[in-house]
């Protein structure tokens, strides 16, 4: 047993993050009979983001470094917000990030073992119902440095509280009417040991028991028992969790208590939460931009969400790659969304087909080369993959260019096309600037070149070197497309701060705030691009890079008689301040 552990332990090359840490040394200690079990633990009341990335990467990542196992539980305790699109969506989320639970549970799984434990609680005078009205029951709770005052029924009858503990059951009991409250200490320092609520009524149809339960466990009753029903050794969470972690104890020291002699317990660790600056995350404020249309749908390329990313065109390996980057901690940081660009630019330099587009274009007229001649040029697909093979696109005389690839009036260190200037076709022929023609108005209308013949790539001639190359396609062999570029959804470094800055300021609700906060320039749509006509024998290549210009892939909307492209990311990082 002991040896197969250390065959299971991380390559020693990597240095461990806090939590492997105390996961070795609770394995090496023998705890929980030298098991590991960890589970994700969603709500399914919205779609995933990039913050449960980090979470997910934590909790199957440890499982499988440490031959342990690691189960998806769907927290379903609050059936109002929650619902089984959701749950599908996250799993699918979960999959396409790379991972695969070992079992799917709900908490729903465990109600009828929550009933039956808070029964017994009431029995043994550790719970009552409370039927003070939250406000009532919130003002008595004291402060932090002042104590709390105990409710009028903290001593009721416990044959009263089991009564109506079952009215809260039945359907007889308004939302709202009563509570069942957890009897621990309303002077105690840490406010959630002030007789919590640990079963509230909710009269709203359960996604998966429907209209059998009226009473519902309050999410600190139920993902401790949970946690521990399961067989849950580790309990990896968020910072956010550390003041709920001596409550979470208690219960599960009381559920365990006279069953389970041995220290078979779960262990809460926390580490901090991923927040990115410029993105707002949490599935309540994503919920007010869908419902709000704020943006189009959850998978919007804009949106923070696992679904947003990929229609984007990131990688689940390069979201993995930054999240190995950042790491875990135990303070709350705000971590630079430049990192994850560059985490998905590295990786999907490794996938990436190479293509050209061209997005603002103007027409090149390479005025000596013959009417009607067509060549072919070799594309490498990949050059780091040159397995990857190559494919073919055509030179002829007109041509689509940038137009910030030309300027008339250009400054010295200009190295692409200006009158009397060279530039390299890639791959084709070095050409010169002789002129363009403009409009009464001043636009550019074409742009004039001559070409030197012995230049072309692979001749003895090509060996003349330009300082600029510029990408190009043939007017009459390429196709038309519509490009999607993304910018910032928000124009606040902090959105998180900013949003809850607004509302205290305003006393407004969220989207109110949001519509404040939201920048006009996220998105930029071009409907008169050219693309190679290659990308239509490609559609299922989910990472392309337009050359010279950034990542790309097309959208889910894309259909082989109307190209979309979404910009991924561009080749440089232009996310600065
Ligand atoms: P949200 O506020 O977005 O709904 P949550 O914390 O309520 O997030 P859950 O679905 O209840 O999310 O939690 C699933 C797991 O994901 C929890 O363990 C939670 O700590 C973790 N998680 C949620 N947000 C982040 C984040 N930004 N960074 C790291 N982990 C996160
Ligand atoms: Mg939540």
């Amino acid at each position: 047993m002991a040896e197969q552990k250390e065959e299971a332990l991380k390559p020693a090359s990597k240095s461990l993050n806090f939590i492997e840490q105390r996961i070795e040394a609770d394995l090496a200690a023998g705890k929980n009979g030298g098991r590991l079990q960890t589970r994700f633990p969603p709500e399914p009341n919205g779609y995933l983001h990039i913050g449960h990335a980090k979470a997910i990467c934590m909790d199957f990542g440890v499982a499988a470094a440490y031959g342990g196992t690691c189960n998806l539980r769907f927290d379903d305790t609050n059936p109002t917000k929650e619902d089984v699109e959701y749950m599908n969506a996250i799993e699918e989320d979960i999959q396409w990030l790379g991972f695969q639970w070992d079992n799917l549970y709900y908490a729903s799984d465990y109600f009828q073992q929550l009933w039956d434990f808070a029964v017994q609680l009431i029995k043994e005078g550790k719970a009552y119902v409370d039927e003070q009205t939250a406000a009532q029951i919130a003002e008595q709770k004291g402060t932090p440095t002042k104590a709390g005052q105990n409710s009028p029924y903290r001593d009721r009858p416990i044959e009263e509280s089991l009564a109506l503990f079952e009215k809260m059951n039945t359907g007889e009991v308004a939302e709202g009417a009563m509570v069942l409250r957890a009897k621990i200490d309303m002077a105690s320092s840490n406010m959630h040991f002030r007789d919590p609520i640990i079963y509230r009524v909710v009269n709203h149809a359960h996604p998966r028991t429907g209209t059998k339960w009226k009473a519902y466990p309050m999410y600190d009753f139920a993902h401790g028992q949970s946690d521990y029903f399961e067989g849950v050794t580790h309990s990896l969470c968020t910072l956010e969790f550390v003041p709920h972690r001596p409550l979470y104890d208690l219960f599960v020291d009381w559920v365990k208590e006279g069953q389970d002699l041995d220290d078979n317990r779960p262990r809460q660790y926390e580490f901090n939460k991923l927040n990115l600056n410029y993105v707002l995350l949490s599935k309540r404020n994503l919920l007010v931009m869908v419902e709000e249309g704020l943006v189009d749908g959850w998978d919007d390329p804009r949106m923070p969400t696992l679904c947003g990313f990929r229609r984007r065109g990131y990688s689940p390996e390069g979201i993995r790659k930054f999240v190995d980057k950042i790491g875990y901690t135990t303070f709350d940081a705000l971590n630079d969304f430049a990192l994850l660009e560059s985490a998905v630019r590295e990786d999907l330099n490794e996938r990436a087909t190479r293509v050209s587009a061209v997005l603002h274009p103007v027409k090149l007229v390479v005025t000596n080369y013959p009417e009607g001649q067509v060549e072919e040029v070799e594309v490498v697909n990949n050059p780091e993959r040159p397995e990857e093979g190559t494919h073919k696109i055509e030179f002829s005389r007109e041509l689509w260019i940038e137009e910030s690839d030309f300027m008339e009036d250009a400054p010295k260190k200009y190295f692409r096309l200006t009158p009397g200037g060279e530039v390299r076709l890639k791959g084709a022929y070095i050409v010169k600037c002789t002129g363009c023609k403009k409009d009464a108005d001043g636009n550019l209308l074409e742009v004039y070149c001559e070409y030197d013949p012995e230049s072309r790539s692979g001749l003895p001639g090509a060996n003349r070197k330009v300082k600029g190359t510029i990408h190009w396609l043939s007017c009459a062999h390429c196709i038309p497309a519509e490009v999607r570029l993304y910018d910032r959804l928000w124009k606040h470094e902090n959105p998180r701060d900013e949003l809850a800055r607004i509302r205290e300021e305003k006393n407004c609700d969220a989207l109110t705030a949001m519509k404040e906060m939201i920048s006009p320039n996220s998105l930029e749509v071009l409907q008169n691009c050219y693309v190679e006509k290659f990308l239509t024998e490609i559609t299922d290549q989910k990472y392309l890079q337009f050359q010279r210009t950034g990542y790309f892939t097309f959208d889910t909307h894309s259909t082989p008689e109307k190209l979309i492209f979404n910009r991924t990311v561009s080749l440089k990082d232009s996310f600065k301040k």
